[in-house]
């Protein structure tokens, strides 16, 4: 196994499965929830280091000053324009409206289905059984 590490495109293939795994298990809310606390607990535990905090409040200063440096219009123009290329293509299963990708969330129909509990609703986003992961704008 560490001889395959060594191989660079075994790494980069490895790499590559283990982020579109992990991308995979984030669709999931109730896994994300679980690990935003662990990760919030780890954070706890690192910030009794003052070394850590040291390092952690130059990065802040680091990332803010990048913020700033956005702030020019070309920078913001270019944002915009990658942002809105393809359009709006998500469609909501609920309203079937058409949705940029920032105003909607992906929920998983196994964690859907366990946290509703209205049956009308599951009846109206049941013209979408196929889905597995069902798409909802911020509004519904
Ligand atoms: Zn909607």
């Amino acid at each position: 196994m560490r001889s395959l590490r060594e191989n660079k495109e075994y790494r980069a293939e490895e790499n590559q499965k283990n982020s579109e795994n992990m991308q995979k298990r984030r669709e999931d809310e109730e896994y994300r929830a679980e690990e935003k606390k662990r990760d919030l607990e780890q954070k706890k535990k690192l910030r009794t280091d003052e070394a850590f905090k040291d390092a952690e409040r130059k990065k802040d200063k680091e990332n803010k000053r990048k913020l700033r440096s956005l702030n020019n219009w070309s920078d913001c123009e270019s944002q915009f324009s990658e942002k809105i290329k393809f359009g709006p293509t998500n469609v909501c299963c609920c309203c079937d409206g058409l949705w940029f990708i920032d105003s909607v969330r992906f929920i998983k129909r196994e964690v859907f289905d366990k946290k509703t509990e209205c049956l009308s609703f599951i009846y109206l986003i049941n013209k979408h059984s196929e889905c597995q992961v069902l798409t909802f704008c911020n509004t519904c």
